[in-house]
């Protein structure tokens, strides 16, 4: 053993590295300093423990003696390399596998390693020399007599010749590139000390092969190899690992330190396997049949799978493991010792391959058979189909009769007849029947009871063996059918200790340590090595709640995954190859999603996992989902199997968080799906991957956030801001922006436009027309696609008009859906654009002018990109096929921005409003009003202008107010008159709409507020929280609570005796909205929707529920005099001056119908108007 000293970097000890090289390419390329030959040999062993090598087979590895006895040995001379004349004196040394030729006879490893079985050809050459032919190389070597060169190739001759007789052996893993190479168990570069460049590696059973480069691995031509038997590794530093043997100390560096742990593990075992007694292997392959392998014919197998009795090769035994332990128990003939106990010893010399193949390979078919050198996949299936669908065995005569097996069986165990036994077991003779045997209940304790030691032995190993079964095969075989086989898989992966928050951080590589793995019944587990005997950890599939994929490169490892389990812990794994990850996961996925769901795992997904959620009509309560994240798709299959319709998550228009972190809120247009944080870990995990995959993903048009339409939300954004704002800006679309703002612009929208709301006086119009232009020229693959670009633009040359807006129609056909209804949109609002030529100055052959490159994303010097863009929008009609409804709504819409445009033009209107859409009274389309919003315009001055336009006279008494209806809550809220409509309308959804009517309950309410003393109020209410709704409280529906309302903040308690409150929100932060929908049955139907945000954007919403209408209206009169200082309705001084242009109303004067009459009088008013509510509308 080297001692310390030899480990440490940087003392030169490879005095002998010369001898380890050929000279026959250019020696000093691998030389890092021309070092003396031979100076003092072996002194890299540390003194004292280095055997003096006397002669060549003194020399020779010692476990290599007995299997490769030297046949011939002697000094050659060996050509010289190019450029030289001298010839080298080489010792030659032949066994059956190998020829090899060293510096001295001394020296243990040689200079070149040729196996037998690559030599094709031996010949003379005259001059006493002969010539080793291989596949690519020539070897010339020269004797010193013409008798004695050919003894040499007669020899050599007889060698190969034997060689070639004999079946493809261990030693021939490095002759060909025929798939034997799967016999290395590691291979690659490393750096070895001494060499400049990298040497190329294998490590295979209990040796280590080094190789020039790949490309001579590959021919199988070597330098040498190590017999681990002698060798000791240890690990140095971070990269490098020493490999010590009595003769020389290898230094190796790996490229990464994972990748060096893997070759010390890979090294170790060489070592354990050269060093594992051959004991067990020597009485075992006693039989004959058991000397070579019973799957696949490899010869001295030295595994076996102890419940089958079949001895077998190590590749067989790795495909084996596949099967899992209730197919095959695989244990090794050299380093299982403990469980070769004499009764398994017998057993495998009495059933052993040849008993085992009689039953197991009665009937293989030739071109199904496999052989030692068949490819790991064909060993897989063949396996398979032997063991687990037993599909070539012999069946037993009484197969398909479970009641006469089972008899049979008892009577078979208390034999000899270990092959009967066989025989019912795997025909399905179940191990576990009832023998009808008080005194011996089991099969097991029959055979025990007999004394038939080698039956209760064969028992015992198959006592959970699964019985095989065809998958597709008659009734019968049907009928015995039991769950499916679980998974299995098994591997090294790395893994970091489990983490009770997300990995925020990337790990390290240093944080990962390489375990061994396995997938199988149902249970994921990690070892410290292949060869522990029990796990170092293990995660039963019912643990599992999610596996997902981390980002490439997110932890020091090409690639990761997490896995979640029910108890919040995450595990993260990762593997250099992102291949075998996608592998592990889809395992691990497999495992624990129950079959109902499966399909889920057919597609890409990144994540997969089961979550709480609502949606559709049963909001009432959460159920279980199984969800899968694939791309931007969300796929959802509740828990009773049934698939909801995907979420396409980049056409959300709502992604939020509700409660404290609790609950995810995706809105789509036709439905909203709450998915719960019912474990706080994994559901992190889905909230970040959810508003990931919600985001846009590249710079191509599919890849953007959509509408509902198919249009990117980026270019719905900012058209949407050009019509508003820009269609009578000059020069609009031709105008430079800003650079610095168009980018920043065009980077916030590209981020997530879902979030960006584009305001006047932020956003210059210039500024938003050239991100959108930006948008277009940048796009990957453009507008018009690579594919077909040139198809558009070489239609302009049609001549004849019909031929064109053809060519036009049918190239639009081709276009992908989302390119195809970006262009209509973006077209429909070029042909808007031009309608205003007048104001803005661009015509059509302006903005094709301007467009055309862009969106050819061409320098501008074809024309014919221009003409394009013109010719679309000329034709805007016939090639979209728009029809006369849709040419209607957008002639109206145009309407009413002209009249926009005159009024600007009267002056007392700034460019750059937003228009919307307010009704009257009631939300039809002959109700609709486009109004242009001045950033300055109150809900009051809105009101005014819609009755303005209408015509209609402000009454007394008709307390005409801007409503904000909220279609989804089935809730309104009356707007305060001083509150800035602007940013009402920006933080309105979809669902939403303003609408100008008359308050019916106004009057009420300001009397009521008059009479009342103080100015609190408190009183119970039904209350009801939208936590409970999502499921996320045990308790349902409304509960009485008392509530206590002042002027700065509304308190709950549990009862009116209660001291505490239980809850308490600053009026500031609460908007209430009249109404509850019917979905949640509200008790009564004079219920609010109450939503709170604070400072934090923290929201929560909740319901109460009043008893009695009046009891509605003081608590909500009582709230809005709270809010408003006072201020409920505007005083008739101030109405008066609201008519435009505004005048300051924000300071609106407190106007309270003033308290007439007594005490009694105003209470009887009061409950006139309270007592029904339906009065006061039949007036209106
Ligand atoms: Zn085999």
């Amino acid at each position: 053993m080297a001692g310390k000293e030899e480990a440490e970097p940087g003392r030169p000890r490879s005095v002998r590295l010369n001898s380890l090289f050929s000279e026959d390419e250019f020696i000093e390329d691998y030389y890092e300093a021309p070092v003396g030959r031979r100076s003092s040999s072996c002194s890299d062993a540390s003194a004292g423990s280095s055997p003096q090598v006397a002669g060549a087979e003194a020399a020779a590895p010692a476990a290599a003696a007995p299997l490769s006895p030297v046949i011939k040995a002697g000094w050659l001379d060996k050509n010289p390399p190019q450029g030289s004349y001298i010839y080298q004196k080489r010792w030659v040394k032949l066994d059956a596998d190998y020829l090899r030729y060293f510096d001295s006879e001394k020296d243990a490893y040689s200079k070149r390693c040729i196996p037998v079985s690559c030599i094709s050809r031996v010949a003379s050459v005259g001059e006493q020399k002969f010539e080793v032919v291989t596949h690519n190389r020539n070897f010339v070597f020269r004797a010193e007599s013409d008798a004695e060169r050919n003894d040499w190739i007669r020899t050599l001759q007889q060698v190969a010749e034997e060689r070639k007789g004999k079946a493809a052996e261990r030693t021939s893993m490095v002759a060909t590139a025929d798939g034997a190479v799967d016999l290395v168990d590691k291979c690659g570069f490393l750096e070895l000390r001494g060499f400049k460049n990298k040497l190329f590696v294998a490590v295979a059973g209990d040796r280590v092969f080094l190789y020039k480069n790949s490309e001579d691995y590959r021919l199988g031509i070597g330098i040498t190899y190590i017999e681990m038997n002698v060798g000791n590794v240890k690990e140095v530093e971070r990269r490098g690992f020493d490999l010590t043997t009595p003769y020389r100390i290898f230094s190796f560096w790996a490229d990464s330190e994972p990748e060096k742990e893997e070759w010390v593990e890979a090294m170790r075992q060489a070592v354990a396997a050269a060093l594992s007694t051959a004991e067990v292997a020597e009485r075992v392959w006693a039989a004959e049949a058991n000397r070579a392998c019973a799957d696949c014919g490899a010869p001295q197998p030295d595994w076996a799978s102890i419940n089958l009795c079949v001895v077998i090769c190590k590749r067989c035994a790795g495909e084996h493991r596949g099967l899992g332990p209730s197919v095959s128990k695989v244990r090794s003939l050299k380093m299982d010792r403990k469980v070769w106990t004499e009764e398994l010893i017998e057993l495998f010399l009495r059933v052993g391959n040849a008993a085992a193949n009689r039953f197991w390979a009665a009937n293989v078919p030739p071109s199904e058979a496999i052989g030692p050198a068949s490819g790991s996949e064909e060993r897989r299936r063949f396996l398979g189909a032997k063991y687990r669908q037993g599909k070539y065995r012999r069946y037993h005569p009484l197969f398909g009769n479970q009641e006469e097996l089972d008899r049979a069986l008892c009577a078979a165990v208390t034999t000899g007849d270990l092959a009967e036994t066989q025989a019912l077991v795997f025909c399905g003779a179940s191990v576990s029947c009832a023998t009808g045997d008080p005194g011996c209940p089991s099969p097991l304790a029959l055979a025990r009871r007999s004394g038939q030691r080698l039956q209760v032995e064969f028992l015992m190993h198959n006592q959970s063996s699964e019985t095989p079964r065809l998958e597709a095969s008659g009734r019968a075989e049907q009928l015995y059918t039991v769950p499916l086989p679980s998974v299995a898989h098994h591997g090294f992966l790395y893994k970091t200790p489990s983490m009770a928050k997300p990995p925020g951080e990337r790990k390290s590589l240093e944080e990962f340590s390489r375990r061994w793995c396995t997938l199988q019944d149902g249970a994921f587990s990690y070892y410290e090595s292949e060869r522990s005997a029990g796990p170092n950890g293990e995660i039963r599939a019912e643990e599992m709640v999610c596996v997902a994929h981390s980002a490439p490169r997110a932890h020091g490892l090409e690639s990761t995954f997490e896995l979640y389990t029910e108890a919040e812990r995450l595990y993260l794994f990762g593997l250099e190859h992102p291949e075998a990850v996608r592998e592990w996961v889809k395992c691990l996925a497999k495992s624990f999603v129950p079959p109902h769901a499966e399909e889920l795992l057919s597609r890409e997904f990144e994540r997969v996992g089961r979550l709480h959620y609502k949606g559709g009509l049963s909001l009432e309560r959460a159920k279980e989902g199984w969800f899968a994240l694939a791309g931007s798709v969300l796929h959802v299959c509740s828990g009773s199997g049934e698939r909801e319709e995907p979420l396409q998550l980049r056409k959300l228009q709502e992604l939020s968080i509700q409660g404290d972190n609790e609950v995810l809120v995706l809105v789509e247009r036709r439905r909203t799906l709450y998915i719960q944080g019912e474990r706080k870990l994994d559901f992190l995990g889905w909230v970040q991957a959810i508003r990931r995959a919600a985001g846009s993903a590249g710079d191509t048009l599919s890849e953007q956030q959509l509408t509902e339409a198919d249009v990117p939300l980026l270019v719905d954004r900012c058209i949407d801001y050009i019509t508003q704002c820009g269609l009578t800006s000059e020069g609009i679309y031709r105008k430079s922006g800003q650079n610095s703002k168009t980018t920043g612009l065009l980077e916030m929208l590209r981020k997530d436009a879902r979030s960006v709301r584009l305001k006047e006086g932020e956003h210059h119009v210039d500024d938003v027309s050239n991100t959108l232009k930006r948008f277009f020229r940048e796009l990957g693959d453009g507008l018009f696609t690579q594919r077909w670009s040139q198809d558009w633009l070489r239609a302009t040359a049609l001549e004849d008009e019909e031929q064109k807006i053809g060519e036009y129609r049918r190239l639009l056909g081709n276009l992908p859906a989302v390119n195809r209804a970006t262009l209509k949109t973006l077209i429909n609002h070029l042909f808007r654009v031009q309608r205003f030529s007048g104001d803005n100055q661009m015509n059509t052959h302006n903005l094709a002018i301007v467009f055309g490159p862009t969106l050819f994303q061409t320098d501008g010097k074809d024309y014919k990109a221009g003409r394009v863009v013109e010719d679309l929008i000329n034709h805007y009609v016939k090639i979209f096929n728009v029809n006369d409804q849709e040419m209607k709504k957008q002639q109206d819409e145009i309407t009413a921005i002209m009249k926009m445009r005159e009024a600007a033009s009267s002056g007392t209107q700034q460019a750059g409003d937003f228009i919307c859409t307010v009704y009257l009274e009631e939300k039809k389309t002959e109700a609709e009003q486009h109004v242009k919003i001045p950033a300055t315009m109150t809900a009051e001055e809105l009101t005014f202008e819609i009755l303005d336009r209408r015509k209609i006279l402000m009454k007394d008494k008709d307390y005409w107010s801007c409503f904000e209806v909220n279609e989804r809550e089935e809730a309104e809220r009356p707007l305060h008159y001083s509150e800035k409509v602007l940013p009402i309308l920006h933080g309105l959804g979809t669902e939403s709409y303003l609408v100008v009517k008359k308050q019916m309950s106004m009057e009420n309410m300001l009397v009521y507020l008059a009479s009342r003393v103080g100015d609190c109020k408190h009183g119970m209410m039904k209350f009801r929280e939208e936590r409970n709704l999502l499921g996320l409280g045990v308790s349902t529906g409304f509960h009485d609570r008392y509530f206590i309302l002042n002027h700065s903040c509304l308190r709950l308690y549990k009862e009116v005796r209660s001291h505490k409150p239980e809850k308490e929100w600053s009026i500031q932060n609460l908007k209430i909205y009249l109404g509850i929908k019917k979905k949640l049955r509200p008790p009564t139907c004079w219920g609010f929707t109450v939503f709170y945000e604070n400072e934090k954007h923290e929201k929560q919403q909740w319901y109460l529920c009043c008893d009695t209408q009046a009891d509605l209206r003081e608590w909500f009169a009582t709230f809005l005099h709270a809010q408003h200082g006072g201020a409920v309705w505007p005083s008739e001084s101030s109405r008066t001056r609201a008519a435009r242009p505004p005048q300051d109303s924000r300071l609106g004067n407190i106007s309270l119908i003033p308290l007439r009459g007594n005490e009694s009088e105003m209470r009887n008013s009061v409950a006139a108007f309270a007592t029904d509510p339906l009065t006061l509308l039949r007036n209106v």
